[in-house]
């Protein structure tokens, strides 16, 4: 079996870099990519198992994404964690009103991004391998 596979959205290459070590090394399979427009293609063709949304992108940004991926047939169902730099509360509330799985406020700790993602996901076992 294959390890989940998680989609990340963020235009930022050092939180793309702390997320995607985290979660390679949890196990888990990533895919990349650096605009919502490219994250949305690679969603349509194989739904990941989870999508980890930036919600400030050059071009469209994560909220209009995330109606896009729930309004797609086979994409409706993918959780999806929104990933913001604003730590504000309102930020938070705004994010799962819009109809966000989850939510991580940058920085990101790697503890709390685990935490968040396992809620949603298990990695397999002989992925550490
Ligand atoms: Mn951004």
């Amino acid at each position: 079996m294959s390890p989940p596979e998680i989609l990340i959205v963020e235009d930022n290459p050092k939180n793309l870099k702390l997320v995607r070590d985290v979660l390679t090394h949890a196990g888990y399979q990533v895919v990349e990519a650096p605009t919502a427009e490219v994250g949305l293609e690679l969603a349509a063709e194989r739904p990941p198992d989870l999508v980890l949304m930036d919600l400030q992108l050059p071009g469209m940004g994560g909220m209009e994404a995330l109606q896009v991926l729930k309004l797609g047939a086979r994409t409706a169902a993918v959780p999806v964690v929104a990933l913001t730099a604003f730590a504000m509360d309102d930020d938070r509330n705004r994010a799962l009103a819009a109809g966000f799985d989850g939510y991580l406020a940058k920085p990101v700790s790697p503890r709390t991004l685990r935490e968040e993602v396992d809620r949603f996901l298990q990695p397999s076992e002989e992925s550490h391998v």
